[in-house]
């Protein structure tokens, strides 16, 4: 199962593509969907992105922002932008 942050409210949830249980918010958007599957335990491991999750829930801080290049593959592979250059099958399960 997929350890990821909820992108809205930073709280931890199951499934980088689910909807938070927390907010309710379920990515849609091409730039959702990116930033959803970056923030996940596909890219970033679980210490780092429960350290992640409390800045944010805590208010200290925001995700951080992905380099241009990281954010333009991730756009690519959500049918944004250049040509897709990366995968998106792996974060296709649902709780
Ligand atoms: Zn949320």
């Amino acid at each position: 199962m997929t350890h990821a942050i909820c992108t809205r409210c930073g709280a931890m949830k199951f499934g980088c593509l689910t909807t938070c249980t927390t907010c309710g918010q379920m990515p849609v958007s091409g730039r959702q969907l990116a930033y959803a599957h970056l923030f996940s335990d596909h890219y970033f491991d679980l210490p780092q992105l429960r350290a992640w999750s409390r800045l944010v829930q805590d208010g200290i801080s925001r995700l951080p922002p992905a380099d241009a290049e990281t954010e333009a593959d991730f756009l690519a592979a959500y049918g944004l932008g250049r040509p897709p250059q990366i995968g998106r099958a792996s974060c296709r399960e649902r709780v």
